[in-house]
């Protein structure tokens, strides 16, 4: 079955112009109005991100794990970027914490920390390198009840996370939420409006279709936020990888400055305020 012929209107947008960009990968369907690259699938499905919670088949967390001492430098300007709007310690939450390298460094800065990570070798890193002093949730957040009576979250970070999702709204929902009445959500994902997009075009390395159900442009993601209620949403397109060198980084910057000008960076950054109640 085409799924084309079956979804009328985008999942973000309700835009009614819906096309299939890749020839190749016909479960990628495109909104002609936000950019938004998403595929349906149903949120039960199986064969979804089955390798991050199966062990033996989790090549991913391995590479995680064999990359950890080069995404030093990575977590170290993630967390700058991401604390420069919040002066003072709280209460954080990660999505998607993988070995806890970012929550280490909000710990550092007098952070009250928490994660959640469905992937047990990941989570067992996590675990032994805070001495189980951070809680680290085992459930996916599909399925996670959070203790709401304890005192909400100042911030919940989602990084590479939403981009997995069968549901668009279930994670901006969840965090809404979860938050404190002045708290913030900061996301990272794929830009489907990056440079490499348009030049790699079906080898784009973030078309994974078991992986990648929404591939968001900054337009796209910003409507979500705000139809979620966030306030003060702001999207920013980034350049840079995990495990660049430092020369690499610094290359990358520049790079970086020429894209953003044009909205073409491989990633998306975006911060969002839940305000007053
Ligand atoms: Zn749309």
């Amino acid at each position: 079955m085409n799924p084309e012929n079956e979804v009328k209107t985008c999942p973000v947008c309700d835009g009614a112009q819906i096309g299939t960009p890749f020839t190749s990968l016909p479960s990628f369907l495109e909104c002609r109005n936000c950019g938004l690259l998403f595929q349906v699938r149903h949120k039960d499905d199986s064969s979804l991100n089955r390798a991050y919670e199966d062990e033996e088949e989790d090549a991913s967390a391995r590479r995680i794990q064999a990359e950890e001492e080069e995404r030093v430098r990575y977590y170290h300007d993630l967390f700058e970027r991401i604390a420069e709007g919040h002066p003072q310690p709280g209460r954080v939450l990660e999505i998607g914490c993988g070995t806890g390298g970012l929550l280490q460094r909000f710990q550092k800065a007098g952070w009250q920390c928490e994660g959640i990570e469905p992937s047990p070798r990941l989570r067992r890193i996590a675990e032994e390198s805070f001495g189980g002093s951070v809680p680290i949730h085992s459930e996916r957040i599909e399925s996670i009840e959070m203790d709401l009576t304890s005192i909400p979250y100042d911030l919940i970070v989602g990084i590479d996370v939403i981009e997995h999702l069968a549901d668009p709204v279930l994670l901006p929902k969840k965090c809404f939420e979860w938050l404190k009445a002045e708290g913030t959500l900061f996301l990272q994902t794929p830009n489907a409006g990056s440079i490499r997009r348009y030049l790699q075009r079906e080898s784009w390395e973030q078309l994974a279709p078991d992986e990648h159900l929404f591939i968001h442009t900054a337009q796209s993601l910003k409507r979500l936020l705000e139809s979620t209620g966030f306030r003060e949403v702001e999207v920013i397109p980034f350049s840079g990888s995990t495990t660049d060198s430092p020369a690499r980084s610094v290359a990358m910057k520049s790079i970086g400055t020429l894209l953003r000008w044009m909205g073409m960076n491989n990633g998306l950054w975006a911060s969002a305020r839940k305000g007053k109640e």
